[in-house]
């Protein structure tokens, strides 16, 4: 299969950048795989995974928390407020902002609070599940 360069990018810097010949990632719209000649696109993403595939393998895994991503002509970007590959993951850094997470919802003081938490939760999550590889 043809590869093309995929860079990912937050306001820290550059998290990635090379090449692929599949990008799966959690658009708002659900679940979305680009190769190479896709249409030129941008769409939302969710907090979730990305994964790069190359030769049926999965060759990197992402945690991205939101952001979007941009097809254009050999070329897919991610422009991300945060986004970790696995290897780089503090897993108990990330257990401990799910379990504070969890227990601000539980404590349930205004919807400001709720919504702050709930997305905090959300992004601690996939932290956790990616840095296990629980996916
Ligand atoms: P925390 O409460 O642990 O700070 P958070 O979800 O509020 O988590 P973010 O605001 O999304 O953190 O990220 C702030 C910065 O810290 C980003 O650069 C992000 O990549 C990094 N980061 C957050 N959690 C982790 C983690 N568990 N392992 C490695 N880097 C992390």
């Amino acid at each position: 299969m043809k590869t093309f360069n995929v860079n990912i990018v937050t306001p820290d810097g550059l998290v990635l950048d090379t090449n692929t010949e599949l990008v799966s990632a959690k658009a708002q719209s659900g679940e979305l795989g680009i190769m190479a000649g896709h249409v030129p696109t941008v769409a939302p993403l969710q907090i979730g995974a990305v994964r790069l595939i190359t030769g049926g393998k999965q060759t990197e895994l992402i945690a991205v928390s939101g952001g979007f991503l941009e097809v254009r002509p050999d070329q897919v970007t991610i422009l991300a407020q945060a986004a970790e590959k696995a290897e780089s993951i503090d897993l108990a850094r990330a257990e401990e902002a799910q379990r504070r997470a969890e227990q601000r919802l539980q404590d349930k003081k205004d919807d400001v609070d709720f919504k702050r938490a709930e997305l905090a939760l959300k992004r601690a999550i996939n932290r956790v599940n990616v840095s296990r590889g629980n996916l």
